[in-house]
């Protein structure tokens, strides 16, 4: 999937300019992304069609660097897509009343005993778990393991079988207690059927809860989507819970999910731990979907730093063979506001893992800056007059030595020469080299 998309942003990244043609054949490929991450064919199509109009109508075409801003288009109208921001949940009430829909297998149980778990260590709450699986007694008991397992009181009644009876009673025991939330975990069936509904309608229209997830297993894909409208349709429920993706499970189901119910995804799970709960946030699923890792961030900082009208200037100049070490010392500053080189090297896919072991100095341009603060002013515009008793004084201004000016002034030399070539490249490049 990677694969396929840097094969798409190569396709921009090879031109100076974007084309109407380039924006078709990459927005293919994310297309194509889309697909295997199960997002629904109509959703896909649309949301291309979106990107691809956005694309043409803005600046991407005659921007500095169309490929890039390509990816961010991308990546920002995906984030839109599954919500924009992170949804919370609404705690509000004396106890919070939080109830928990869904089939069967996807993660209802386990996901109370997450959610209880979050609350507790990271919201300081006081929760109550309730079992309303009234049909198999090892869904009480596999509710206690939990609770035991997080330190949280379950609320149950073996011999009640009336799930809305037990959950009324577990509210008022929770409000004479002291419990200021209560998860009521409940039954599921393998497939929607009209006793499962009925039965989580009324316990829902008894204790009106502050919050109705909808608990759904990630890796069941499109079915996912059936599954919610049926549930949304009766309940109206507040939110969707994602569980197990953990894994290579990609998420697009997220996607679908948001636009057939439009209701905001609020958590996930990614394993069988109770520790293993995420606040859902649109933009990592983004990056998730797309496969991207975190070059779009680097996209981003990149964006935000590089002063464009800047950038314009040092290629017209380097296009007059003016192109000195004043320019670059700017070009070294640029490069330093994004960050650490541990980090901007970490951001590159690929990159992040084969340099994982290997030390990157940040004090790399320190040297660097001090050779070039010794040169005079003629030197810097015009490197060639650097002559050996130069070298020597400069070296010794700068305390370094002349085998370092040595370096400095061959590594300028081919750098021009192929900023010349590249005629564009920005401070990505430029990075890069001096990263070697
Ligand atoms: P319920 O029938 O809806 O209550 O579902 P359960 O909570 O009993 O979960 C069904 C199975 O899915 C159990 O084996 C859980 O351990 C497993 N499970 C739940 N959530 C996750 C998750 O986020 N990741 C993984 N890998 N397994 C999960
Ligand atoms: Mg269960």
């Amino acid at each position: 999937l990677t694969d396929k998309l840097d094969k798409a942003l190569h396709v921009l990244k090879g031109h100076g300019s974007i084309t109407e043609v380039n924006v078709a054949e990459t927005l293919k490929e994310v297309r194509r992304a889309l697909l295997d991450a199960d997002v629904n064919f109509k959703i896909a199509k649309e949301f291309t069609n979106t990107v691809k109009e956005k694309a043409l109508g803005q600046n991407v075409l005659t921007s500095l660097q169309p490929g890039q801003l390509m990816v961010k288009l991308v990546k920002d109208e995906l984030t839109e897509l599954m919500g924009g921001e992170t949804a919370g949940l609404n705690l509000s009430g004396s106890p919070a009343v939080i109830l928990m829909s869904g089939l069967q297998g996807s993660g209802k149980t386990t996901f109370s005993g997450k959610l209880a778990n979050f609350l507790k260590t990271k919201k300081s709450k006081k929760p109550l778990l309730v079992a309303c699986d009234i049909y198999r007694p090892a869904a009480i008991n596999q509710l206690h393991v939990v609770g035991d397992q997080i330190g949280v009181e379950v609320y149950s009644e073996p011999e009640n079988k009336n799930p809305v009876d037990i959950a009324q009673k577990a509210i008022a025991y929770a409000k004479q207690n002291g419990f200021n939330v209560v998860i009521v975990d409940t039954a599921g069936r393998l497939a929607i059927d009209e006793a499962m509904m009925t039965e989580i309608a009324n316990v829902h229209g008894a204790i009106n809860p502050q919050e109705t997830l909808f608990v759904v297993d990630a890796m069941t894909g499109q079915d996912a989507v059936n599954t919610a409208k049926a549930f949304n349709d009766r309940l109206n429920f507040d939110g969707v819970v994602l569980t197990k993706l953990d894994g290579d499970t990609r998420g697009g189901a997220a996607i679908s999910i948001k636009s057939v119910v439009d209701k905001p995804i609020k958590f996930i799970g990614t394993g069988e731990k109770m520790e293993a709960i995420d606040v859902f946030h649109p933009a990592r699923m983004a990056d998730r979907i797309l496969g991207m890792g975190d070059v779009v961030s680097l996209v981003e900082r990149a964006q935000e730093q590089f002063d464009e009208e800047e950038a314009r200037k040092i290629q017209k100049k380097i296009a007059k063979n003016q192109f000195g070490f004043d320019d670059f010392l700017s070009q070294i500053q640029q490069v330093k506001k994004m960050g650490s080189m541990k980090d901007l090297v970490g951001m590159i896919p690929g990159a992040g893992k084969a340099l994982k072991d290997v030390e990157i100095d940040d004090d790399a341009f320190k040297g660097i800056e001090a050779i070039i603060h010794s040169m005079t002013p003629q030197e810097r515009t015009e490197p060639a007059v650097i002559n050996g008793s130069r070298k020597k004084r400069i070296a010794n201004g700068s305390g370094t030595s002349v085998q370092q000016v040595n370096q400095l002034l061959k590594q300028f030399d081919q750098m021009s020469k192929m900023m010349k070539m590249m005629q564009g490249g920005g401070g990505k490049k430029m990075m890069q080299m001096m990263g070697k």
